[in-house]
């Protein structure tokens, strides 16, 4: 390994492309070559179950959704992921009365979506299902050598490092985004959300009858809507424009029996959210 001391004899550097630099300048970055990213899991398909959506519906749509995942684990490699839903609301409003700073928030968040998953993986286990950590991701292949079933929480383990924004303490990294993550780092096949409207509307449906479905629309177009409410967090629409592995992610009523299976097939059912 090459070394190098700086004229000023003070700095010693290993030599390489990133030696002496703060990594924050934009002309530096920008100009800087590197290898495309590698596709780790490019046959697998991320899933999440919602929590407030699906998971809070009990046993009126959590056993038909896992059913219909166990119908297609011969034909698809399928992760699952889980939100918190309406214990974690119920957490975040006690914790944010009592001025709770955003990684109390935010661990409060973990812990509920690992109820979720403990719940999901319990269910399947008499299919595979199987409750990972995190730092198993990178043992996908051995679980689905195994015909297992890996659910994982999705909220993202920022935690006590939560990023503090404006106006409220809420995270805004939660289980959309976790599983967002997920499937870029892995290259997934597919990020598909199951959640309890068709896809995405103009409004919230739940609130204004008015509101129209977007069968298809690109990340662009959505962020220059500025739509007021969303059927998915926020930063997962920077985070999709700026993947270098995924080209769209799509959002699935997973009241509906079949949605799934059909997303699975590549078949244009919900929302399909491209990259361009
Ligand atoms: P999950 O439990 O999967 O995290 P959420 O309840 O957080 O799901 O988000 C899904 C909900 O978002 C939908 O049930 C819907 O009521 C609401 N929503 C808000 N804005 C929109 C929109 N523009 N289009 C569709 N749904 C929306
Ligand atoms: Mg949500």
């Amino acid at each position: 390994m090459a070394l190098y001391r700086e004229r000023d004899g003070r700095r010693l550097h290993v030599k390489s492309k990133l030696m002496g630099e703060s990594l924050v300048g934009k002309t530096f970055m920008e100009s800087l070559k590197i290898a495309p990213q590698q596709r780790l899991f490019p046959d697998v398909n991320v899933v999440k179950i919602g929590g407030q959506s699906i998971c809070d519906r009990g046993v009126k749509a959590l056993p038909a959704i896992l059913k219909e995942v166990v119908s297609n684990k011969k034909k698809h490699k399928i992760i699952l992921t889980t939100g918190g839903g309406t214990r974690s609301r119920h957490i975040y409003s006690i914790g944010l009365e009592l001025g709770m700073p955003t990684g109390i928030i935010a661990k409060f968040g973990s812990s509920v979506s690992e109820q979720n998953a403990l719940l999901v993986s319990t269910l399947l286990a008499p299919w595979g299902g199987i409750k990972i950590g995190h730092d198993e991701i990178t043992k996908l292949s051995n679980y689905f050598a195994q015909d297992c079933i890996p659910v994982m929480h999705g909220m993202p383990p920022y935690d006590y490092f939560a990023l503090p924004v404006t106006k409220s303490r809420i995270p805004i990294h939660r289980t959309d985004v976790g599983t967002l993550i997920i499937a870029n780092l892995i290259g997934a096949r597919s990020c598909i959300f199951v959640k309890d409207e068709r896809g995405l509307y103009t409004d919230d449906p739940k609130k204004n009858s008015k509101a129209s479905f977007i069968p298809e629309i690109s990340v662009k177009d959505l962020l220059a809507r500025e739509l007021d409410d969303l059927v998915i967090e926020r930063p997962c629409l920077e985070i999709l424009l700026n993947s270098e592995v995924l080209d769209k992610i799509q959002i699935i009523n997973g009241l509906a029996k079949g949605n799934l299976t059909k997303a699975l097939n590549g078949k244009p059912v919900g929302t399909v959210i491209y990259r361009s």
